[in-house]
């Protein structure tokens, strides 16, 4: 028998919800995705400014060698000159003096005699309680033949005590033998108060070390740290050996801040710098959108949603209600069975599928006995129960997925049973009319049986067969004139319909 139509379960309802999330799902996914490659391109941003600015603060570094080693050149050829007289020493250290007042990068310049004795300084001091004899640059010197220059340790300057860098060169007296040295001196503070006017933020630092990674100078200012040896820092041990320059971010060991940097070794002094910016600093902008963008893309989101979801709704109330009309439009309100208009387009594609397949076609025509007389008797509402205790037997007694029982009209129900001979239609017909009578409805209002009987007419044809004017109308006719026989006969009785 035809299974009463369901409501669908994936319904577009349904489909429309699985869309919505995808959409949801893209618009997030859509926005993850910009929002990183934006934090990547920031800090990459910040890394490339950062190795930038290395570069430019090395290259300033080398100058200031560059110039302090043009001005030692010069102190070589006038230190060799001729002995030193107490009178020539004073013409030097006012030459000095002079000198120094045009160079604001150097701190001071010095000549060292044979023995390690200042000769004169452009600073005040008095040259006997100062010698040089002990100190790196000194000894290089000493022991050296070399006339290159000497970029010293970072240390003590020994004319006053203050952190400095030094370069400096051996002169020769007469007869090239080691006639002493001659010093500039930088301070660390120079480049410090150099360093102040580039900003990197609360969290950046800008660093000069000497390449050994001794800390020369640093802003923001940290006292303690200078003269400190970094050369356990990841820029000495990993990275100076693979690149001269470079970037790379990290973690600080001193304050845990994350930093991104950029570092750069000088070409002709051995000096490093490392120019660095907080990792959170730099992506505060870039967070402060993201945080915008992410209130953005929820309510986006949760609109699209929330539209989504109340149209999923209206569309299963509509696709619920379209089912029930189409349910409602398909079956007798009474009896629940298949009303007529489902049985004529039932009748119509089951008679082509039989011409198509060959296959026999049976209908039963069933008519309730002297129902008339039932309802004068027991009235309308027992005849309305009845009938729906008829169809009840009915829709028991056919039971394959192709049969289909529908009320043809008034209290006649047909039965089309596809691939179905004539014998099994009689037989399925003599089931239904025995089941109504066994069901033992009292009517004793002309029945000889005493309870509620009925007639069935049944009739079989082989639609591939018949001729091609015979149609789907013909088996109810012939149904219709076997019923009518089964009345003539006395009723409760299968009267099967003779071929035409
Ligand atoms: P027969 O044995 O010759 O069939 O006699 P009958 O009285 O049953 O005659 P017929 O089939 O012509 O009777 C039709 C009657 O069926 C008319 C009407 O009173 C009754 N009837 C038709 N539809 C309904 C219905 O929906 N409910 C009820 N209660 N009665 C119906
Ligand atoms: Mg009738
Ligand atoms: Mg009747």
């Amino acid at each position: 028998m035809i299974p009463a139509r369901t409501i669908a379960t994936v319904s577009s309802a349904t489909w429309l919800k699985s869309f919505v999330v995808v959409v949801c799902l893209v618009i997030i996914s859509l926005e993850g995705w910009r929002d990183w490659s934006e934090r990547r391109g920031e800090l990459a941003r910040v890394e490339s400014t950062m190795a930038t600015l290395a570069r430019s603060l090395a290259q300033h570094a080398e100058d200031t060698f560059e110039l302090a080693d043009a001005v030692l050149v010069d102190l070589v050829d006038r230190a060799t000159a001729s002995e030193m007289t107490p009178a020539r020493a004073v013409r030097l250290r006012d030459f000095l003096t002079e000198r120094i007042k045009t160079l604001p990068r150097l701190k001071a310049l010095a000549i060292y005699g044979r023995d390690g004795e200042l000769r004169t300084s452009s600073l005040e001091v008095e040259p006997k309680d100062v010698n040089a004899a002990g100190q790196d640059f000194f000894e290089h010197h000493r022991n050296s033949k070399s006339h290159r220059w000497y970029f010293g340790p970072f240390i003590r300057d020994p004319l006053d005590g203050g952190w400095v860098l030094t370069l400096s060169r051996r002169f020769d007296e007469p007869g090239e033998e080691f006639g002493g040295v001659v010093v500039a001196s930088i301070e660390s503070r120079y480049f410090s108060d150099y360093y102040a006017r580039f900003d990197v933020g609360k969290q950046g630092s800008l660093v000069l070390f000497t390449s050994g990674g001794i800390l020369v100078a640093r802003y923001p200012v940290k006292e303690s740290a200078i003269g400190g040896n970094g050369s356990a820092d990841p820029l000495f041990t990993r990275h100076l050996p693979q690149a001269p320059a470079g970037s790379y971010s990290y973690r600080s060991a001193v304050d845990g801040v994350e930093r991104l940097s950029g570092y750069r070794r000088g070409d002709h002094f051995p000096v490093v710098v490392l120019a660095a910016a907080g990792r959170e600093e730099s992506l505060a902008s870039w967070y402060q959108d993201f945080v915008y963008r992410i209130i953005a893309v929820t309510v986006l989101v949760a609109t699209v949603a929330s539209l989504g979801w109340g149209l999923a709704r209206q569309l299963r109330r509509r696709d619920r209600a379209e089912a029930e009309l189409s349910i409602l439009a398909a079956t007798d309100g009474l009896t629940g069975l298949a009303n007529r208009r489902t049985f004529d387009s039932h009748l119509e594609s089951e008679w082509l599928r039989a011409a198509r397949e060959d296959t026999p076609l049976s209908l039963l025509l069933i008519d309730i006995d002297c129902f008339k007389a039932f309802n004068d008797a027991y009235g309308h509402q027992a005849g309305d129960h009845c009938l729906c205790s008829v169809a009840h037997v009915l829709k028991n007694a056919v039971r394959r997925p192709g049969d289909l029982v529908a009320r043809y009209g008034g209290e006649e129900i047909v039965v089309l049973l596809p691939v179905t001979s004539a014998k099994g239609a009689a037989r399925v017909a003599e089931l239904i009319r025995s089941g109504v009578e066994t069901l033992g409805m009292p009517h004793k209002h002309g029945t000889s049986a005493g309870v509620v009987t009925i007639s069935i007419g049944t009739a079989t044809l082989f639609p591939a067969s018949e001729a091609i004017s015979t149609g789907p109308k013909d088996l109810v006719a012939m149904a219709d004139r076997a019923l009518y026989d089964a009345k003539l006969d006395g009723r409760n009785r299968v009267a099967v319909a003779k071929a035409a």
